[in-house]
């Protein structure tokens, strides 16, 4: 049955509770809202946006969630506060609403890692491959894909390549080498790494379960294996957020962006959710300098100004755009007649 369409009437409720702002930050949040009304808007925020920020949204989401809702998305302006990426895949897959971000400079260190061209190379490398390419790379490498996953769709994907056909999985070899330990088979991998879930220190983790005997540990696939290791649970930000709610447990410690602590404290009241320290512990390195490129001051520019805006080339866009299921990782199978070929992108 296809999902209803994204509507003021039919988004989940958002918080409206701005306690904690400072009175500018209060007044600036009013004046977000009112812009947003003005120009018939849909904020959509990823879970690592800052808490202010997930506070005026109309959906807080990861990417496959957004995605969707962006798809579904029936304002003419999508406010994309997330990183570039995410917001492209916005424009792929509702090309009638105008996709404007707060920071055109939002990148992600997994995109940097796989320019077109290397990876266009690297595909010719392996011919008769199938290439699966986790949704956090550029439009580009999208269209050079045969099917695009993401954290939550991975596996259930992936499973359904023949087993005699060799899959490239590019950019993340963190996600890509815990695919290969749950599907039992090898993959060739692209050497990208999240600079964010590469920092978390194993070390630091030890401590804290330790300090915290009872906690349980959620930690999200792009992590090295040394911190899975150590995990409870390990899915998808919100196969985490719904793990927190579900558990009896009483404390967490969390292995991903703390940006989703916000949303575990609204989901979880009464329970306690600590983040795991990058690199020595000291250096703030688990929040993604990317993500929190967005803010309020910028966000409120974007709605005032109309821009900067998230705009692919025609051709590009073409390309790109997929049947809608595999762009939104709801696809059962690849095609094995036209997907399995290395033809075109099949999402
Ligand atoms: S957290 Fe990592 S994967 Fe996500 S946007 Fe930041 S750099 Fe990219």
């Amino acid at each position: 049955m296809p999902e209803p369409a994204l509507t003021s009437a039919t988004m989940p409720a958002r918080p409206t509770d701005a306690a904690g702002a400072t009175p500018a930050g209060a007044a600036l949040g009013e004046e977000i809202l009112r812009l947003k009304r003005e120009r018939g808007a849909i904020l959509l925020a990823h879970y690592y946006q800052d808490p202010s920020i997930q506070d005026l949204a109309d959906f807080v989401g990861d990417s496959l969630e957004l995605a969707r809702a962006a798809q579904r998305a029936q304002a003419k302006v999508i406010v994309f506060c997330g990183v570039r990426f995410m917001a492209e895949v916005a424009k792929i897959l509702n090309p009638a609403a105008e996709v404007l971000i707060p920071d055109l400079e939002a990148g992600c260190s997994l995109e940097e890692s796989c320019p077109p061209e290397a990876y266009a190379r690297w595909r010719a490398e392996h011919p008769g491959a199938f290439a699966a390419t986790y949704i956090n790379c550029s439009a580009a490498v999208k269209a050079l894909s045969d099917v695009i996953v993401t954290s939550s769709s991975a596996e259930r994907i992936l499973r359904q390549v023949p087993a005699d056909t060799a899959i490239l999985f590019a950019p993340d070899r963190h996600l890509g080498a815990y695919l290969e330990r749950k599907l039992g088979r090898t993959m060739v991998l692209w050497p990208g790494t999240c600079i964010v879930h590469e920092q978390f220190s194993e070390k630091a983790l030890v401590e804290l379960k330790t300090l915290h005997p009872g906690a349980l540990v959620a930690a999200h696939p792009e992590c090295p294996e040394a911190i899975l290791r150590q995990a409870d649970h390990v899915g998808s930000t919100t196969s985490i957020l719904r793990y927190v709610q579900q558990s009896p447990a009483a404390e967490f410690l969390i292995a991903t962006e703390p940006g989703i602590i916000h949303q575990m404290e609204r989901l979880a009241p009464g329970k306690r959710f600590i983040p795991v320290p990058g690199g020595a512990g000291e250096c703030g390195c688990n929040v993604c300098p990317h993500m929190r490129r967005n803010t309020l001051e910028n966000l409120h520019a974007c709605l005032r100004d109309g821009g900067p805006r998230r705009e692919l080339a025609g051709a590009l866009r073409v390309a790109a755009r997929p049947p809608r299921e595999r762009v939104v990782g709801m696809a059962a199978a690849p095609r094995p007649e036209a997907g399995l070929s290395g033809g075109g992108p099949e999402w």
